[in-house]
């Protein structure tokens, strides 16, 4: 749990993707640009403008794990990640600002033409696949449903077709992944969005080159409201 060493640069755990995207322009309110991008580069450590700052590239579900453990001073995941993350981690994440980024749905998705108030109706017991099992859980225990949760780590959308599962829960944007496959979301479970996360030996111990940088991020994130 000990901050990364005094003497090494700030780390900044992110994913590749959406969340890395949509922090640029927070690095660059702060006035730090990043000249190689994930996509391209094969690097897994980015260096970034200022020489107080490096970029660690993770997937987006071991971000908290990063900055948890020290690894990473700070990083930004979605609530998604963090609702799963802390049931099994509590403690140790000081998670100051929703930055408003990577913004998404938790939705309940069936195939069309699944009847799926007739299924929750009946009270029978609904098979559902999902990356989100604690989420999941949680919303189906809140209506009553008894539910068979089988855990996946990507591609969920496929589960309702091949006969894994009656339903998923999911994150949907645009719908156009859910459309594709033939699927409709059926429910709404919350709201996404993605925080800034930091280690709190770090804050503590490197707060005079943290707390600037959350401050930045926090100012320019008004702009995402
Ligand atoms: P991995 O690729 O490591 O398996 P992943 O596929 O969940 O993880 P991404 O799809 O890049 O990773 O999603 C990273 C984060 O971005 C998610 O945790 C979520 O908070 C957000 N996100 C995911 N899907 C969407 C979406 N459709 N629209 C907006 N934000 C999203
Ligand atoms: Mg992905």
């Amino acid at each position: 749990m000990s901050p990364a060493s005094l003497d090494k640069p700030l780390t900044l755990a992110l994913s590749k993707g959406r969340i890395f995207d949509e922090t640029m322009p927070l690095l660059s309110a702060a006035g730090i640009q990043v000249s190689e991008s994930p996509e391209t580069s094969r690097k897994l450590i980015l260096p970034t403008s200022s020489p107080d700052l490096q970029i660690i590239i993770v997937r987006a579900s071991d971000v908290p794990t990063y900055v948890q453990y020290g690894a990473a001073d700070f990083g930004i995941a979605g609530k998604d990640v963090l609702h799963e993350h802390v049931a099994t981690h509590p403690g140790g994440l000081y998670q100051p600002v929703d930055l408003n980024i990577a913004r998404c749905r938790l939705c309940v998705a069936v195939r069309q033409g699944f009847d799926y108030e007739a299924a929750v109706r009946q009270g029978s017991r609904l098979r559902v696949a999902t990356k989100y099992v604690r989420a999941a859980r949680e919303h189906f225990a809140g209506k009553g449903v008894y539910v068979d949760l089988i855990k996946l780590y990507g591609s969920m959308e496929l589960a309702p077709l091949v006969g894994l599962a009656d339903a998923i829960v999911d994150l949907v944007s645009t719908g156009g992944t859910l459309k594709a496959n033939n699927l409709v979301a059926v429910e709404d479970i919350t709201e996404i969005s993605s925080r800034l996360i930091v280690n709190q030996a770090s804050l503590k111990m490197r707060s005079a080159a943290l707390q600037p940088l959350i401050d930045a991020f926090a100012r320019a994130s008004l702009a995402n409201k």
